[in-house]
């Protein structure tokens, strides 16, 4: 399949794992960040959605269920058969946009929560360069959510920094692994990626019908059916 290209995600995931602990340090201190409790970045409104990497998705499986979870949103790819692929679950969220654990001000599964949470606002560009090299970023607006300025101890930043890293290149050995087999399943069963299919199928969603969807899941294809409602709770 032409369209599936991964030799960049293999150049960003040694970026992410060589890029100098001191920079980042520096780039941790500046930021400052505190957390306030506001609760701003458990809503969808704040940050779309809460992607989760397998460890994450059998730790809470193990804890909640699986009620919880839903496929990651933007789906990646849609065969001719009108099913769509993608990288991953996220959780659901609540009528009103709170994380589906978000509930009286508080996280209900705060010392399991996923790792995106915990590593939060110190998240990695996405957009690396042609060599690989990315940069790192905070992903929220400066003065949005939470103190800043705040001073932060080389032990705290050295923890956050082992936490980003894995997270960061977490996320994109995932979403290497979901390539190389949706490549393989559309080669064995001779599926072909078809935007006309997405979009079509996407437009009777959005006006209430269901769809398939194959989150990509410790190596296998899990098949989900869903409606706007999971993604939209009224
Ligand atoms: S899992 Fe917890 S910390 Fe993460 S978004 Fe949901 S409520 Fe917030």
């Amino acid at each position: 399949m032409d369209l599936i290209k991964t030799d960049g995600i293999e150049k960003e995931i040694k970026g992410i794992i060589s890029y100098p602990q001191e920079q980042f340090i520096k780039i941790i201190r500046e930021v400052g960040f505190e957390c306030d409790r506001c609760g701003k970045c458990c809503t969808s409104e704040f940050n779309d959605h809460v992607f989760l990497l397998d460890d994450d998705v059998q730790r809470i499986i193990e804890h909640s269920g699986g009620e919880c979870l839903r496929p990651a949103p933007y789906y990646d790819f849609c065969d001719n058969l009108g099913r769509f692929y993608v990288s991953g679950y996220a959780l659901k969220i609540k009528p009103g946009s709170n994380c589906i654990f978000y509930t009286g001000g508080r996280c209900e599964i705060y010392n399991i929560r996923p790792l995106v949470c915990r590593i939060y606002p110190y998240m990695l560009h996405r957009e690396a360069d042609d060599d690989g090299n990315v940069e790192w970023r905070q992903i929220s607006g400066l003065d949005r959510h939470g103190f800043y300025h705040s001073d932060i101890d080389d032990g705290t930043c050295k923890e956050i920094i082992k936490e980003v890293k894995k997270y960061e290149s977490g996320f994109l050995g995932q979403k290497l692994r979901f390539l190389h087999a949706v490549r393989d399943l559309f080669r064995k069963h001779g599926l072909r990626q078809s935007q006309q299919m997405y979009d079509r199928r996407m437009r009777d969603f959005k006006k209430g019908k269901e769809i398939e969807v194959y989150v990509f899941f410790k190596g296998t294809f899990v098949k989900e059916i869903i409606s706007n409602q999971i993604i939209n709770p009224k």
